[in-house]
């Protein structure tokens, strides 16, 4: 039934064709989102368009210049749903993607039997016959781990591809330089070593000038001078702006595909992806002199109409979304128009001031805008004092979602 509300949403040309029920996920989190997954009955809303998610890896790729272009679907595709986001990306052309753990792999194997998984956090994270079975490559992140990883393929007689993670000073996971050149003198382990990509991983890349780039550059190129005939990857989003001697032969964008800024210059070159809308419960007018939210801590200066939102901080809309004195409020938008949020944010409403918005344009289950074209990620984000990263992750695992564009196949 949301389905068919749905499509007469979209109009012509789009199609809504999956949500959350239809992508597998356990038990519990689907008894979750079935419970919020009838948009009539939702508080509000989030649409995730695949087609822009499309759109944007053929961005990326463009810009990386020449080199393969993958995809990071880590934490369920950061909070909008690995799977249909992945089958998306497979079907843009995508074929190289990275997870963090390897039950994530597994899932996504099940879904994309011809693609590259990659498992950032390393062979300590599962068993090598689980990563065996689901054809998941690790990335090797110590002299243990890749010993470990060549001492199973020489027992099962086989070469199975793996990666090696090396830290070139932001110092999470992966090999120390000298631990790394400790391995490839090893030349019996390396022997029964397969290693199908090297990479890093930058720690600055959406500050340009930052120094940090050039000198974990200068590193990583003595790595790959280590083993020159070995793909190499060093750039996420915000590297692949940095240049060319960043994209080398695979980059490995995430927030980028899902609309976010990868910063380097003042307009977002991606297309937006996300929509959240919160839906109004109820319009109510205040007396000026008249407060609004718990502490009352929002005094209407004059006769206000304030509309109350079915969305709150128990999904995961920041309590710092709340209008403070001596700060700047969120504001939400109604077509194009922005509405200042007043009040403390409740556990699953949010008060939002309408007063200029024509009267008998706000009423009950009218859907304002909460993320979308006139409120971006970033400004959201800003607002609620943290990034687009977060955010995204935050928002994406709790709404209904809804999802605009084409799915083929499995
Ligand atoms: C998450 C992650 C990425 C993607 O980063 P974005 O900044 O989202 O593009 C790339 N590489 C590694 C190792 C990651 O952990």
């Amino acid at each position: 039934m949301h389905r068919r509300h749905l499509f007469g949403l979209l109009g012509p040309g789009l199609a809504a064709v999956a949500s959350a029920t239809d992508e597998n996920d356990s038990v519990a989190s689907n008894q979750a989102t079935a419970d919020a997954l009838d948009e009539d009955l939702a508080g509000a809303i989030l649409t995730i368009d695949l087609v822009a998610i499309q759109e944007n890896w053929r961005r990326l790729r463009a810009a990386a210049a020449g080199a393969e272009c993958g995809a990071a679907v880590k934490a369920n595709a950061y909070g909008l749903g690995m799977m249909p986001v992945a089958r998306a990306l497979f079907d843009a052309g995508c074929r190289t993607f990275f997870v963090a753990r390897p039950r994530e792999g597994e899932r996504l194997r099940s879904r994309l039997s011809d693609a590259t998984i990659y498992v950032l956090d390393g062979f300590f994270a599962g068993e090598p016959g689980h990563f065996e079975m689901h054809r998941l490559r690790p990335a090797l992140i110590s002299l243990d781990e890749a010993r470990g990883w060549a001492a199973f393929c020489r027992k099962i007689g086989r070469r199975l591809p793996c990666a090696l993670h090396v830290d070139t000073g932001i110092n999470r996971l992966g090999f120390d330089l000298d631990e790394f050149a400790h391995l490839t003198d090893d030349e019996a382990t390396m022997a029964d070593l397969p290693v199908a990509l090297l990479m890093s991983h930058l720690a600055c890349s959406d500050e340009s000038g930052h120094p940090m780039n050039p000198r974990q550059l200068v590193a990583f190129e003595q790595v790959r001078a280590r083993l020159p005939r070995v793909p190499a990857s060093l750039a996420n989003s915000s590297g692949i702006f940095l240049g060319e001697d960043f994209t080398m032969d695979l980059v490995r964008p995430g927030l980028a595909l899902y609309g976010g800024h990868p910063g380097h210059g003042a307009t977002n070159p991606m297309r937006p992806v996300v929509r959240l809308e919160g839906v109004v419960m109820q319009v109510r007018t205040v007396a000026a002199g008249e407060t609004v939210g718990y502490g009352a801590t929002w005094q209407a200066s004059r006769e206000s109409r304030i509309a109350l939102l079915g969305a709150g901080y128990k999904d995961g809309i920041p309590r710092r979304f709340s209008s403070e004195p001596g700060r700047p409020s969120a504001e939400v938008a109604l077509d194009g128009l922005r509405c200042p949020v007043v009040g403390r944010i409740s556990m699953d409403m949010m008060a939002v001031d309408v007063t200029e918005v024509p009267v008998g344009r706000v009423r009950q289950g009218t859907r304002m805008e909460i993320v979308g074209d006139t409120i971006t990620l970033e400004e959201a984000a800003s607002r609620a004092g943290t990034i687009s990263y977060e955010l995204l992750a935050r928002l994406g695992s709790r709404f209904a979602r809804a999802y605009i564009g084409a799915a083929t196949g499995g």
